[in-house]
């Protein structure tokens, strides 16, 4: 592509997302595609030949632009946002082009020390204390495993790392096959497109919980993680991968509020020290998926602290709450946290990806992940922070300078007004909730998502269940609102949770009203 043609395109694109940051709200929230809609448009081979930008351009209106779900969009109430802003486009674009790989300082000395001064600003930000160091993960499920990793080689003395983990199950491979593998992958259609029936996803999730083939102890007691009953799947993932094996997660159970209970943990500890194993690591959530539930974190880490164990905190999407005075009470007891993540591209406008983690102690996890291969020392080792030892992966995006250009451009202040805005809108809501006879309110509001579900008092709560479900598939079929679920004490509950950037109380206002006549509706 010559210089001229990139000028125009970016001109346009950029036009182009300047439009569709103001005219959002014309699209349905959740797309309309049905399965294979997109895929069938697309050829099976790559083109030999270059196409030309317009062509590109003609199918990305046509054929993607159908098949996006609408996160930036001010009906966005669904999961937890991932907001972006103009600034943080902005500063990705850059990113973009100057396509660096900021693996160490001196592959771009400005792109690691950016990260640490942000990262000090966010902590900053968050109240956390002096001392805490700060990287850009990509996700908080990395983070979580991050932490993981580093709390199984301090519980093991760093062993783990060298010798591989103390005990382990199975003494055979197990592999499932590929899904659809006896399928011929891809098969034409007579115009060139994918088959719009091709199917391989009812496996997803499908793999079976246990595949015992027998114990072999080895030299170390078995390593134990505690975490809430509400805490995050991300957890169990990340014990799956960091060799504690999913069965020794051990889930505490929760208040009427779906916080942990810290005397149940203590409880926990205790049994398993009695019964020889060893705990390793507790991880406390600050904002539930489910609920935006607190667990109590000064108790969890008097706990952590009397029987030594690492302390993860998982504050995703709550996390950025605590940049509001009135909300650092959620992370009161920050001084036992060993490491705690929140997600900058969840609630703090910054696009996806950027995850905040934070250590109190940089040595456990730069000796967890460090790899010193000759090709790349460099002559500045020992005067400098090389991120690449801080995380999993080795080579790393230039994440700081758009969350750089989100917190400059809008300033502390400006983000402080739009999470406290949010959080007015959930209580405004909440109180509509609170006040309708028909509706009930299923967990505090603790930030800015709201649980609730339709109750007339009579119905059974089998029954209830399926005309709740049967309510939010009408609200979202409006298109103008996008709603999502979960379930509280097994009751199916309606999330409302607001956290976009371009959300207005209209919007909000608006959605009671949508939830309203659904309810009405036959
Ligand atoms: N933890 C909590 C509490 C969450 O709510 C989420 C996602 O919503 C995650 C972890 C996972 O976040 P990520 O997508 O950044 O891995």
């Amino acid at each position: 592509m010559d210089k001229e043609t990139f000028r125009k395109y970016g001109y346009e694109f950029v036009d182009w997302i300047a439009d569709y940051f103001e005219n959002v709200r014309q699209y349905p929230v959740r797309s309309t595609a049905s399965p294979g809609d997109v895929k069938s448009q697309l050829p099976v081979h790559p083109p030999e030949e270059g196409e030309d930008m317009s062509a590109i351009w003609k199918d990305f209106n046509k054929i993607i632009l159908p098949g996006m779900t609408h996160w930036q969009h001010p009906g966005w109430f669904a999961y937890f946002p991932a907001n972006n802003s103009p600034a943080s486009v902005l500063g990705e674009m850059l990113t973009a082009g100057l396509g660096a790989q900021c693996m160490s300082w001196e592959t771009s000395p400005a792109a690691t020390e950016l990260e640490e001064v942000v990262m000090d600003w966010l902590r900053q930000m968050i109240g956390l204390p002096e001392g805490f160091r700060g990287v850009i993960q990509d996700t908080a499920s990395t983070a979580t495993l991050t932490a993981l990793l580093t709390a199984r080689e301090v519980a093991t003395g760093f062993s783990c790392n060298e010798k591989g983990l103390y005990r382990y199950q199975g003494n055979s491979e197990i592999r499932t096959p590929r899904p659809g593998a006896e399928n011929v992958p891809g098969e034409e259609t007579a115009t060139g497109h994918y088959q719009k029936e091709e199917n391989h996803h009812e496996l997803q999730g499908q793999f079976p919980a246990e595949q015992s083939h027998g114990e072999r102890p080895g030299a170390g007691r078995v390593l134990r993680v505690y975490a809430s009953s509400e805490a995050h799947s991300s957890i169990e993932k990340g014990v799956k991968i960091a060799g504690y094996g999913r069965e020794n997660l051990c889930y505490i159970p929760t208040d009427e509020n779906y916080a942990m209970r810290a005397d149940n943990l203590e409880q926990a500890i205790k049994k398993d020290l009695e019964a020889g194993l060893k705990p390793a690591c507790v991880i406390a959530t600050i904002g539930t998926t489910s609920s935006t539930a607190v667990d109590p974190l000064p108790e969890i880490g008097r706990i952590c602290r009397k029987y030594s164990l690492w302390l993860h905190v998982d504050a995703a999407m709550a996390g950025t709450a605590a940049i509001l005075e009135e909300k650092r009470d959620m992370l009161k007891g920050a001084e036992f946290i060993d490491s705690l993540v929140f997600n900058p591209h969840k609630w703090m406008l910054t696009n996806f990806d950027c995850s905040a983690y934070f250590v109190s102690n940089p040595e456990h996890l730069i000796r967890t992940m460090s790899i010193n291969p000759e090709y790349l020392k460099t002559s500045r080792d020992k005067q400098v922070n090389n991120y690449r030892d801080w995380g999993i992966q080795l080579g790393r995006r230039f994440r700081a300078l758009k969350l750089w250009f989100v917190i400059r451009q809008y300033g502390v202040n400006g983000l402080k007004e739009m999470v406290r805005n949010h959080i007015s809108m959930a209580q405004w809501f909440a109180g509509r909730v609170n006040d309708s006879r028909g509706f009930e309110l299923m967990a505090p509001v603790n930030a800015s998502l709201v649980c609730f579900r339709w109750n007339d008092g009579k119905t059974a709560d089998k029954e209830l269940d399926s005309i709740n479900r049967l309510l939010l598939a009408k609200i979202n079929e409006s298109g103008e609102v996008y709603l999502t679920h979960t379930t509280l004490s097994g009751r199916y509950t309606l999330r409302l949770s607001v956290g976009q950037r371009t959300t207005e109380k209209a919007d909000v206002e608006r959605a009671w009203e949508i939830i309203k006549a659904a309810r009405d509706s036959p």
